[in-house]
């Protein structure tokens, strides 16, 4: 089992994720009813979001505490996604 993520484990930090992420105060972002989180691999790119005006995540406590140092994940997927 060493290194695979249980589903209920993806979903608790999925919930811990959105909770602390900080798009919804970004210029990019478009208000129609999405969590954020998009840095996370379960979270889909956003549905709204296509105009990369400026990006926040670097600052955000998630990328932080996750290490990620990816930008856009809005529109280019998650971390793991932008990684490959
Ligand atoms: S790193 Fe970006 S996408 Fe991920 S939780 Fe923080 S603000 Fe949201
Ligand atoms: S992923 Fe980055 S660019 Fe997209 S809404 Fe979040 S902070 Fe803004």
């Amino acid at each position: 089992m060493a290194g695979v993520m249980s589903s209920e484990l993806l979903k608790a930090q999925e919930e811990n994720v959105t909770s602390m992420c900080i798009c919804p105060d970004c210029p990019s972002w478009v208000e129609c009813g999405e969590k954020g989180g998009f840095c996370f691999e379960t979270i889909e790119k956003s549905r709204c979001i296509s105009e990369e005006n400026g990006c926040i995540c670097l600052g955000c406590p998630v990328a932080i505490s996750f290490g990620f140092e990816y930008m856009y994940y809005c529109t280019k997927g998650s971390a793991k996604e932008q990684s490959k």
